[in-house]
């Protein structure tokens, strides 16, 4: 299996607890290929001095790049913070991102806790394991 890659999505008023929550995986992240969504992947890039693909900013498209990549099968999964309390502009591309995960049976967290999920069922997927990602 080839390295694991996983996305990144936080809201403004999640981008804090994007970082802390990284930096308490900072080993196990610097092992895969991260790609965020630019306001995300930037906050990453300058508080973990990690390398992260950046796409274009949720609101201008990230979020349906993000899906895009689910639909390849290039993503094995997804961790998005999102804010409950605050709507949002493109609030149809996110709904359309949290579809296609369930669509290909992607492991999504949209809070810190399922995000804790994920990064640990990810660190079980080795050569060995198989990975979950069905396409
Ligand atoms: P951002 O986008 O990472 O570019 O800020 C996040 C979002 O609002 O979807």
């Amino acid at each position: 299996m080839g390295r694991i890659t996983v996305a990144l999505v936080a809201h403004d008023a999640k981008k804090a607890e994007m970082v802390s929550f990284m930096e308490g995986h900072r080993e196990q992240l610097a092992e895969w290929n991260l790609v965020a969504t630019q306001g995300t992947g930037e906050l990453i890039q300058q508080h973990l001095d990690l390398p992260v693909n950046l796409l274009r900013s949720g609101p201008h498209g990230g979020d349906q790049q993000v899906g895009s990549l689910v639909a390849h099968g290039m993503v094995h999964g997804v961790i998005f913070l999102r804010d409950p309390l605050t709507a949002q502009p493109h609030e149809p591309d996110i709904t359309a991102l949290l579809r296609l995960c369930d669509v290909y049976n992607i492991p999504l967290a949209t809070n810190r806790s399922t995000a804790e999920a994920v990064i640990h069922l990810l660190s079980l997927c080795t050569e060995e394991a198989p990975q979950p990602v069905l396409v």
